[in-house]
């Protein structure tokens, strides 16, 4: 745990008592500072004070004596209209803050040279987190990894020289964190998602350009409009920019020629790494993950000998187009993560030859946008509310079958890639739907796909199931 010693001895209100909520307060309590917390739910507000934690209605309280109001990242700051917390905060005149923040001013207090990556974005923000990380340990670095991607960040070890910390920020989260000071940060992509806690495409991009505007060295994809014009910003404005493209060839920064990497600076160009063969990094979206982790890992030191034997050694993440089995010439992998078309699509771009078992409950459009990728389909196998609807779609293009099952649907799409004509070949789950019709949540699908997977003859699991594959 990383003690929060900025307020000891003052008075802070937090509102939020969900996991991080909790161990925010906690942090705050051990540094010292006297916390009154609060949340709508009353079992979140009983279990804080069954530790010890002064709980109040911060409807009731004396908001003048507060030195801040620390909000959980999941209650709106802002869109579709701010809580009402945040309206007795600002009428006080009291700071409105996030954990993220209060990690910022414990590392500016006690380490402030402590390398600190932090990473943003629209899509890719887990893999490129996770990436990182994996190289920084694999090389033997002291690495903690937290933040949006599921470890709250008050939870990790206390910042120190030589402990490098690698952190994936929400665009909520940065929205409560104004001090936002990385040593590297990483904005990969943005396109319009949660505009409903937006507002505009304006607002959410204005805040995600705040973690790379506070960076010692901003490493920005600049392959949408929205960043290209973010980078240009940031480098006028005196920071150290390293752009990022999947797509063009840069004349400073790093870019992808088919699998290589190319870093070019100052007019000279050279080979940094070769994704080819690492198949937990397949496809372009994956090259600027990957482009954006080594210029990251760069920044802070990391030789390229050793950002190269991380890449080549990355597990990958569970239920993002993980390759999780392998018979013969046939992968079996796990994307799960996909519950839309457009999440569907970077996986159906990244193998040449499929048996794509997809459906679950069905988004709007459903599957649509995806005909481009149809002539990679060697045959679907449908499953859940969604199978008639997609069957319909896919209609005389692709062979399919309506499986029902995701059981049913791993047996006969093995069985039938067993007998590809072409050999190589994925069964691949990138269901383009929700999974609540036959699942609690995409994990649980994944972790069915992946326990269904092991049950077939033959089968070498290229993950460690016992661990869940992270
Ligand atoms: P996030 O944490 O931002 O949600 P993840 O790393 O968990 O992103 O990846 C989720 C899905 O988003 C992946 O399965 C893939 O389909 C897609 N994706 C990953 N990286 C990118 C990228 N750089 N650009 C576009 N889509 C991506």
């Amino acid at each position: 745990m990383i003690p929060v010693t900025t307020f000891k001895g003052r008075q802070v209100a937090l509102f939020g008592l969900g996991g991080s909520g909790l161990a925010t307060a906690r942090a705050l309590v051990a540094g010292g500072a006297a916390v009154i917390a609060w949340d709508d739910n009353p079992d979140s507000v009983a279990k804080a004070a069954s530790e010890g934690i002064e709980t109040a209605d911060l409807r009731g309280i004396d908001w003048s004596r507060l030195a801040a109001f620390v909000l959980s990242p999941g209650v709106p700051l802002t869109h579709p209209k701010p809580h009402w917390t945040v309206d007795l905060a600002k009428a006080a005149g009291v700071e409105v803050i996030g954990d993220v923040e209060l990690f910022v001013r414990e590392r500016r207090a006690h380490a402030p040279d402590c390398p600190f990556i932090a990473i943003t974005g629209t899509n890719g923000k887990s893999t490129t987190t996770a990436l990182i990380a994996h190289i920084l340990r694999s090389s033997g670095r002291d690495t903690q990894l937290g933040g949006n991607i599921g470890t709250a960040i008050l939870t990790l070890d206390p910042p120190k020289a030589e402990r490098y910390f690698v952190v994936e920020c929400s665009s909520y989260q940065i929205d409560l964190a104004p001090t936002l000071n990385p040593s590297a940060g990483i904005l990969l992509n943005l396109t319009p998602d949660h505009l409903d806690r937006h507002g505009t495409m304006q607002h959410y991009a204005d805040v995600k350009e705040r973690l790379v505007a506070g960076s010692g060295i901003a490493v920005i994809g600049v392959d949408d409009s929205f960043c290209a014009l973010i980078a240009d910003r940031v480098e006028r404005a005196g920071t150290k920019v390293v752009r990022i493209s999947q797509r063009q060839v840069l004349a400073d920064g790093l870019y992808a020629e088919g699998s290589r990497i190319i870093r070019a600076e100052t007019g000279a160009t050279s080979e940094i790494a070769d994704l080819a063969g690492i198949q937990t990094l397949r496809g372009s979206h994956n090259a600027q993950n990957a482009a954006a982790a080594i210029a990251a890992c760069l920044a802070v030191g990391v030789s390229a000998e050793e950002i190269r034997a991380g890449l080549a050694s990355f597990p990958g993440l569970k239920h993002r187009m993980q390759p999780v089995g392998k018979r013969g010439e046939v992968v079996f992998v796990n994307d799960s993560k996909a519950t839309n078309a457009d999440a569907a699509a970077p996986a159906l771009s990244s193998y040449e030859r499929i048996y794509w078992i997809a459906g679950g409950l069905p988004k709007a459009g459903g599957i649509t946008t995806l005909t481009g990728f149809f002539p990679r389909i060697a045959k679907a196998y449908l499953i859940g509310e969604a199978a008639a609807e997609f069957a319909a779609t896919l209609g005389q293009a692709v062979p399919y079958e309506i499986s029902g099952t995701l059981e049913r649907a791993v047996a006969h799409a093995a069985a039938d890639a067993a007998g590809d004509p072409k050999g190589a070949c994925a069964v691949m789950l990138s269901p383009a739907c929700a999974s609540f019709d036959q699942y609690k949540n995409f994990e649980v699908r994944g972790d069915a796909f992946v326990s269904h997977v092991k049950g077939l003859d033959g089968i070498t699991m290229l993950i460690d199931t016992e661990s869940g594959g992270k």
